[in-house]
């Protein structure tokens, strides 16, 4: 079976599920797009990535430059890094600091922010209420 024909597939059950509401879909990581143009590495659509997760851009900029040991910066929607990563290298990392700083562990959902207790940054959850200690990144 391919992607489509599996999407397909998903929408199909999803129809026929009572419409509860749509706050229960899953949430769908972006997936960011990679280029290598000579010694450097593009993410054409970082920007939406960021705003997707409803992240400042400049602060998972920082996360994703820290993480691969490199030099980024921001300019047209764009990133651009130091050196050459993969698409893998690059989702993979995208992937962990969602992991960290976005999704709800209680709910699994992405609608969260983060807080101030102290000198402890919290991530709440606006769907279910939970609250959990995060690292600074
Ligand atoms: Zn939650």
């Amino acid at each position: 079976m391919d992607e489509n024909e599996y999407k397909k597939m998903l929408d199909d059950a999803r129809e026929q599920l009572p419409d509860t509401s749509s706050n229960d879909e899953r949430f769908e990581m972006p997936i960011l797009k990679v280029i290598i143009i000579g010694n450097k590495t593009e993410i054409v659509n970082f920007s939406s990535a960021a705003k997707h997760i409803r992240r400042n851009e400049k602060i998972l900029l920082k996360y994703m430059s820290k993480e691969l040991a490199t030099f980024g910066e921001l300019g047209g929607g764009k990133a651009t890094f130091v050196g050459k990563f993969g698409t893998i290298v690059i989702n993979d990392k995208f992937k962990k600091y969602v992991n960290s700083f976005v999704l709800c562990k209680e709910c699994g959902k992405p609608d969260t922010h983060m807080e101030k207790s102290g000198r402890q940054e919290i991530l709440k959850c606006e769907a279910c209420g939970a609250r959990r200690p995060i690292d600074k990144c």
